[in-house]
């Protein structure tokens, strides 16, 4: 089973990706993460993708692809994967596509995790997460508590670059102008599936899970 997890920036596609990867034995392939593995190298590639980043525009379909075909080509996690934050954009939805036929793969179903935008800045500028194990937390809706595991008691809270007010409103318009459009690419191969993200974790992880059961 491979997953899109589709949604606006903060309609919690990564806490809803760690209750599929702990409950469904699914690996998440964040190109968010990768991207951020990529900018600690301090290389001139890392600064150009940094600055668009914090700019909240897309990076290139280029780099991207590259990133990804690293993972689908991967026979560990074939068939096993969360497609967290790609595709963004139609061409990225179409390369997906081919890459997956190349590598004898199908997509099993696309979460849409719909969030009214009015709370979203105010779910991503409250977003902070543990410098060890990355528990994330929110200073207005899920303030921090200790983290479960022992290594993390001199932990601090960090905040990603990119969740600042100015930079979450570009983000939400390039969704809206690049990355909704895809859903309906999705819709034409009858693959997508609501899901009411406004509802408590718990109860969006259960409509998942009732989703996937019904595959
Ligand atoms: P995310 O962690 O998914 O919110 O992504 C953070 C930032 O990384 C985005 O605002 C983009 O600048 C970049 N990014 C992540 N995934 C992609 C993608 N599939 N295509 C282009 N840019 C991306």
């Amino acid at each position: 089973m491979n997953i899109v997890i589709f949604g606006p920036p903060g309609a919690g596609k990564g806490t809803q990706s760690s209750f599929l990867i702990n409950n469904y034995n699914l690996f998440q392939l964040s190109t968010g993460d990768l991207l951020r593995e990529e900018l600690k190298s301090g290389s001139s590639l890392a600064k150009e993708i940094e600055g668009l980043m914090n700019a909240g525009k897309l990076v290139s379909d280029e780099i991207i692809n590259n990133l990804i075909e690293k993972k689908i080509s991967d026979k560990k996690i074939q068939n096993q994967i969360i497609f967290d934050g790609f595709p963004r954009n139609l061409d990225q939805a179409k390369t997906l596509d081919s890459l997956l036929l190349k590598y004898n793969q199908k997509i099993s179903v696309v979460l849409n995790l719909k969030v009214d935008y009015s709370i979203l800045v105010k779910r991503i500028s409250g977003r902070v997460s543990c410098s060890v194990c990355k528990k994330t937390f929110n200073e207005f809706f899920d303030p921090p508590t200790e983290c479960e595991k022992s290594e993390c008691k001199n932990r601090s809270l960090t905040r990603r670059s990119d969740d600042n007010e100015e930079t979450v409103t570009k983000r939400l318009n390039t969704y809206d102008e690049q990355t909704l459009p895809i859903l309906g690419h999705y819709n034409e191969m009858n693959l997508v599936k609501d899901v009411d993200a406004m509802q408590d974790i718990s109860n969006v992880s259960e409509q998942i899970s009732n989703i996937i059961r019904g595959l």
